[in-house]
């Protein structure tokens, strides 16, 4: 039986999370800090363990089979490969940012200044298509210190909460791209029955976290209008309980509509609410 492989990286802002991903999808290996491969003993699988610069790379030249990277560093790395899944973390955005005494109001202002970037492609290519010209500085990287050092007028790079353009001075002024997380695979991947297989577990891995359990009691002459406020995947459960006018509503539901609706739910008649994390819906 052939072995699959897939890149993740090494350390960084990824890492945690792919790993923590994988094994949420019943995927059982070593996470040696210190290895680069780690094979995984209950599916044919390897993990490769990488920069984030190379997996795309080796993606497309077929090396590893998947990868898990920020899509930003595919757009910048230009490789043909298959996105198969958004994976809803590491999300950033990468923005053009200004020092906070700049008095730059509109982007054709960068005309013919200096923006410093890890990102020149798809600097250039954001540039191109708003019609201007601007000097790309490419470094590798503290980017938020050069306008201060006098290298550039202005910067762009990733930007998660902003903290790190607020403490050296600088304000977002445009979004260029927002990127997270995503599964990728060589051209034709998305056909392979075991990639498909661990693509579903993904996904299952996914609904879940966005999804929860709850459990709540409630008079059997409240529970239309309880009911009612539960938006659940399927109809909820409803068991007696011991007490005879009582029942108990099990559901599942996302958990964005249940902090909405608790307030109502408690008016409704709704008490002893108990919300539990879910590990994998498979339908
Ligand atoms: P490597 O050593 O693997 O090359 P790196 O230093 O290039 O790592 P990290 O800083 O670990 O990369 O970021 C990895 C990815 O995390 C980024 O490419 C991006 O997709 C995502 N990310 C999320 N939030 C941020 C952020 N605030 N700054 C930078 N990257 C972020
Ligand atoms: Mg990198």
């Amino acid at each position: 039986m052939k072995t699959l492989k897939i890149a993740i990286q090494k350390s960084g802002r990824l890492n945690e999370k792919s790993v923590e991903l994988l094994k949420n999808c019943g995927l059982n290996f070593e996470n040696y800090k210190s290895s680069l491969i780690s094979p995984v003993s209950n599916f044919p699988l390897e993990i490769l363990f990488l920069r984030d610069d190379d997996i795309p790379e080796y993606v497309q030249d077929g090396i590893a089979d998947l990868g898990i990277v920020g899509e930003n560093v595919i757009e910048e790395t230009e490789v043909e490969v298959a996105y198969l899944q958004k994976l809803g973390f590491g999300k950033c955005s990468l923005k053009i940012a200004v020092p906070n005494n700049n008095t730059i109001t509109d982007l054709k202002q960068l005309n013919g200044k200096a923006i410093a970037t890890t990102y020149p492609v798809i600097l250039g290519k954001y540039l191109k298509a708003q019609g201007i010209s601007s000097d790309i500085r490419t470094i590798s990287g503290s980017v938020e210190i050069s306008p201060g050092l006098g290298l550039s007028d202005a910067i762009c790079d990733l930007v998660s909460t902003g903290g790190t353009l607020k403490s050296n001075g600088l304000k977002p002024f445009a979004d260029v791209m927002s990127s997270e997380a995503v599964l990728i695979g060589s051209k034709g991947s998305e056909n392979d029955d075991l990639i498909k297989e661990l693509i579903q577990r993904i996904q299952s891995v996914l609904r879940a976290k966005e999804t929860k359990y709850v459990v709540l009691n409630v008079k059997r002459e409240n529970l239309d209008a309880v009911t009612a406020l539960l938006p659940g995947v399927k109809s909820p459960s409803v068991v007696p309980l011991a007490e005879a006018d009582w029942v108990a509503v099990h559901t599942v539901i996302p958990e964005r509509d249940f902090w909405d609706s608790i307030s109502q739910l408690k008016q409704a008649g709704a008490q002893g609410i108990v919300v539990m994390p879910i590990e994998k819906i498979i339908l």
